[in-house]
């Protein structure tokens, strides 16, 4: 009569399930992981509060861009309407209405609100999709990418890493550009500075 129980059939047991044990132990690791790198960080520009979710927001606040914080009245003395709207209010320009959406000239963009240099000519490239297109920020630490759940979707916001002012948000939908991504920008959040201009 076989008798469940021995000293053998029970070290049998334990090495039978050691592999599950340890698979387990990994999940456990790999869910540690994930929940660290999604989770919020300090510094970087304003905006609202929510989780970063891309390697550029790890370094957002990090590369000495500085920090301008201003009141809402200030901004609203110091930009037009139109800026105030999308770069304060998160505002959305209407597609294929900005200045910058087939705007190709050699040089640099700057944040509309606090001139901080955000993308270059080098990385511009028409999508299609309205808006002015680049597939990097000049520097991950120019911009601050946080995630948007607004308007029922999931988004990358991107945010000036300096002074909060809303830019657009990012996408992983340029498999044909090194990075993979679209920074869907609006005109209105940036200026253009002719090469050779720059500061
Ligand atoms: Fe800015």
């Amino acid at each position: 009569m076989f008798r469940f129980g021995g000293e053998v059939p029970r070290m049998k047991v334990m090495m039978d399930y050691l592999p599950l044990v340890v698979l387990g132990l990994r999940v456990v690791g790999v869910g540690v992981q994930r929940a660290v790198g999604d989770g919020p960080r300090a510094g970087g520009g304003g905006g609202a509060a929510s989780r970063p979710t891309t390697q550029a927001s790890t370094q957002a606040g990090e590369g000495g861009v500085g920090h301008i914080e201003k009141s809402d009245e200030e901004w609203r003395k110091i930009l037009t309407p139109e800026e105030y709207a999308v770069l304060r209010q998160k505002g959305t320009e209407r597609a294929f209405t900005g200045k910058y959406d087939h705007h190709f000239e050699p040089g640099s963009y700057v944040c509309a609100a606090c001139g901080l240099e955000l993308f270059t000519s080098d990385t511009k490239f028409d999508s299609r999709c309205g808006w002015p297109a680049f597939y990097a920020a000049k520097a991950g630490d120019r911009v601050k990418l946080t995630r948007d759940v607004s308007y029922g979707m999931v988004r990358t916001e991107v945010t000036c890493a300096r002074c909060g002012g809303h830019l657009g948000h990012v996408f992983d939908d340029a498999p044909d550009k090194p990075t993979g991504q679209r920074y869907c920008i609006n005109s209105v959040s940036i200026k253009f500075i002719p090469k050779g201009k720059e500061k």
